[in-house]
């Protein structure tokens, strides 16, 4: 054991690694596009590293005992672990994240509850593994000496750990039946053994091992009772039993350790790791004194990681001195909830002076990755001095919340009236068969309907025009024409193809939920808010800030535009209240329930609105519904009883006649199959290409029995469908179901496509249509 400093006094679990300018986003495509070396690119993303440590340190950040996090990846932090163990090669990483002509990428998925997403990797039995790659080594080196002369740091290296990697990682082809990637844990852990003896001969004080898999039933899914419990103690068991390695910091972000069928505290408490950081956001700290836990540090996670709220910093204050009494912990310090890789970088990259239409109220109630290190530190002092210390800093942190709570737009009593009033009544259409009924009557469509998602391909003209008019070069009446030029182009494109539902092709959508944030009351959009979504995409989440209403229609002009063009029935596209909550950075004053519920009224208007101008079809897509699903299973129920709710009251005011549509997107379905049933949408179309339509028979199995759109071909690729391929889809899709339900659709929408293919896989897919329906 290294006789080491007690743990940090403040510390943040890890820090965005895109770059305040998007540095990272950057240096990878000026590498990726040929223009710059791998060495060029080593050399940017080791400046950015370096600075990133000097910069936390400016924040008030120890520099020489290890609060500062090593957290940096070029790509992916799973990824890395996966080099780290020598699953991929170290001089391929960038194949394995994005693939190239000799193998396919790594399937990529949902980093829990974030809209993260990381590579998984796959292992099979006998997949070697070894201490391949000494990257956390030498990271930790050229911060700790580094080669300009500058300012040392002594960072803490940070590792995804053994056990949340293999349960994240998948099966490799070809691994026989019953093997799961956990039966590996013991080769493992000897390999993460060997990089904490490097680590620890490096000089490293700390390292970081990342353990969220452990407050998620959704990552443990499978294991037998106490299976869990029995890979922890083991895996620390070894791993502190290292000799020469530095002390270790285990993390478990996103939930609480408790709440699982194992009590994983008690369990890690009684190891010999020297700190536990708990999620003290989604988690709740124990009341009672842990066993095991007297020889260990508590960091305590009460800086929101995952959100952009300023902290209630007395409040957590006197949580945090509590807590070493409460949980009989041997010191306590305090920390951030998760990495603040879910967090833009600094609230005052923004302009706050009103300009360009950002809420000036709003910057003292932010706090992005920067202010979070502040009030860390502030928390820090507080515990270590005493809160008359910092004072100022509480009293002002408590002056922005109640200047908050108290502003005009955070509590609209109108709002808030009309979302009590609300009643199962306004969740409730008309029986499904009168439904069928009337819209058969006004639609008149045949069997096998062709349609697609929403959006058409996104050309370089249209961004232009989008941008022009954003940035005030295009005056309203030329962005205008441009969009209607695009819109009518798109239905022609349709009519001719021979599509039976038309869409508008969404050219006026720069992202499906920043679209309507900019026009609902609530709402603020950033500037430069980026954040990291995989590798080097980056997103801006809106603000939801106050209480949410329409204040005017939102898309009804392009819409009834598109449906002038055409005799055939255009879909009025909408984002539903689930996804726009699960891609905003949401309020945390009030419960995500009733925050759904406003979204859904504000919805509902609009869709009142399409449909009092003569819309036949609105879709509400919903591809996050499966996202927002809670790590643990007893919250799941609630979770999905408002998260239909708010569907159906969004929907719930559409007429017999009108056929409501709603899309989600590739995601394990099964634990939200039921409620997909519950949306109660006329036709429901989901990303299937992949699975060879195994959903329909399972929807089918659910007891689903409306319209659905199973898609048959992946439009994440480029690649153009045989009209056999698609015949084959569709043939499998009719044998499943009533043919009468089934609908012809790509999977998802083709912003992301070329005009070339679309058109291509389009009239393959009409072709497929034809034929199959010659055959009921
Ligand atoms: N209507 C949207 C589109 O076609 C749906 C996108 C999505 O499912 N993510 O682009
Ligand atoms: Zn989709």
């Amino acid at each position: 054991m290294p006789s080491t400093p007690a743990f940090p006094g403040g510390t943040i679990l890890g820090y965005p690694r895109i770059g305040r300018r998007r540095e990272l986003k950057r240096a990878l495509e000026a590498h990726w596009s040929g223009r710059t070396s791998a060495a060029e690119l080593a050399e940017t993303l080791a400046a950015l590293r370096l600075a990133t440590a000097r910069h936390l340190v400016a924040l008030g950040l120890d520099a020489g005992d290890g609060s500062v996090p090593g957290s940096f990846s070029p790509y992916d932090h799973v990824l890395d672990a996966a080099v780290l163990l020598g699953i991929e090669p170290a001089d391929r990483y960038f194949a394995a994240a994005r693939g190239d002509a000799t193998r396919p990428p790594l399937e990529m998925t949902k980093w829990f509850d974030t809209n993260y997403h990381y590579l998984v990797p796959e292992i099979g039995p006998g997949t070697p593994v070894s201490f391949a790659d000494d990257a956390p080594v030498r990271w930790f080196t050229e911060a700790a000496q580094p080669a300009d002369g500058g300012a040392p740091v002594v960072t803490r290296p940070v590792v995804v750990g053994p056990v949340t990697f293999l349960l994240l990682a998948t099966a490799a082809p070809g691994a026989p039946e019953g093997f799961r990637p956990l039966d590996r844990l013991d080769d493992v852990v000897t390999a993460y053994g060997e990089l904490l003896a490097a680590l620890g001969a490096a000089g490293a004080p700390w390292v970081q091992l990342d353990e969220p898999a452990l407050v998620a039933d959704t990552a443990t899914a499978g294991l037998a009772p106490g299976e869990l419990a029995a890979a922890v103690e083991r895996a620390y068991g070894s791993l502190t039993a290292v000799a020469g390695r530095p002390q270790i910091l285990v993390a478990a972000p996103y939930g609480d350790l408790r709440t699982g069928d194992d009590d994983l505290l008690a369990v890690l408490a009684a190891s010999d790791v020297e700190a536990i950081a708990v999620d003290l956001v989604r988690g709740e700290a124990p009341s009672r004194p842990v066993p095991g836990l007297a020889t260990t540090t508590l960091v305590a996670g009460l800086i929101d990681g995952h959100n952009i709220w300023r902290a209630d910093l007395a409040a957590h204050l006197d949580q945090a001195a509590a807590l070493a009494a409460t949980t009989g912990a041997g010191a306590v310090t305090v920390g951030t909830s998760t990495s603040l890789l879910h967090v833009p970088h600094d609230v005052d990259d923004e302009t706050w002076d009103g300009t360009d239409g950002r809420d000036p109220r709003l910057a003292a109630w932010l706090a992005f990755a920067d202010q979070k290190v502040t009030e860390v530190v502030t928390l820090a002092n507080g515990l270590r001095h005493g809160a008359d210390a910092v004072g100022a800093q509480l009293a002002a942190a408590s002056a922005a919340l109640a200047d908050r709570a108290a502003a005009a737009g955070v509590v609209v009593p109108a709002v808030r009236d009309r979302a009590a009033a609300l009643g199962d009544d306004d969740a409730t259409r008309a029986p499904y068969a009168e439904r069928a009924a009337a819209q058969a009557d006004r639609l008149r469509l045949p069997a096998l309907p062709t349609t697609t998602i929403g959006s058409f391909p996104q050309t370089p003209q249209i961004r232009a025009a989008r941008n022009a008019w954003a940035r005030g070069a295009a005056t309203d009446a030329e962005y205008r024409t441009a969009m209607r030029d695009e819109i009518a182009a798109v239905i022609t494109l349709q009519e001719e193809l021979g599509l039976d539902v038309l869409v508008h092709g969404e050219p006026e959508r720069n992202d499906m939920v920043q679209y309507f944030a900019e026009q609902l009351d609530g709402f603020a959009v950033t500037a430069g808010g980026w954040v990291q979504s995989y590798g080097s995409r980056c997103v801006r989440p809106p603000i939801l800030w106050g209480d949410v209403s329409r204040p005017a229609p939102m898309t009804v002009e392009w819409t009834s535009y598109a449906q002038s063009l055409t005799t055939r029935p255009v879909k009025g596209m909408l984002t539903g209240p689930v996804t726009i909550l699960a891609w905003s950075f949401v309020r945390d004053d009030l419960p995500l329930a009733d925050v759904a519920a406003q979204v859904a009224l504000a919805l509902r208007d609009e869709v009142g609105d399409l449909t009092a101008a003569g819309t036949a079809v609105v879709q509400v897509d919903e591809p996050a519904l499966r996202e927002l699903l809670p790590l643990r299973r007893a919250d799941q129920p609630a979770y999905l009883a408002w998260s239909v709710r708010a569907f159906r009251v969004a929907t719930g005011g559409a007429g017999p006649d009108v056929q409501v549509h709603t899309h989600l997107c590739y995601s394990d379905f099964g634990e939200v199959i039921d409620a997909i049933d519950g949306l109660d949408a006329d036709v429901t179309s989901l990303e299937a290409a992949r699975s060879r339509m195994e959903i329909v028979p399972e929807l089918h199995e659910a007891g689903y029995a409306r319209g659905i759109g199973p898609g048959v071909w992946d439009i994440h690729s480029p690649r153009v469908p045989t009209t056999a391929e698609v015949t084959e889809q569709l043939t499998l899709a009719v044998r499943a179901v009533d043919p009468a339900l089934v609908w012809a659709n790509p999977d998802c929408g083709l912003k992301t496509r070329g005009y070339e293919e679309t058109t291509a896989s389009l009239r393959n897919l009409v072709a497929a249509a034809h034929a199959v329906r010659a055959t009921l």
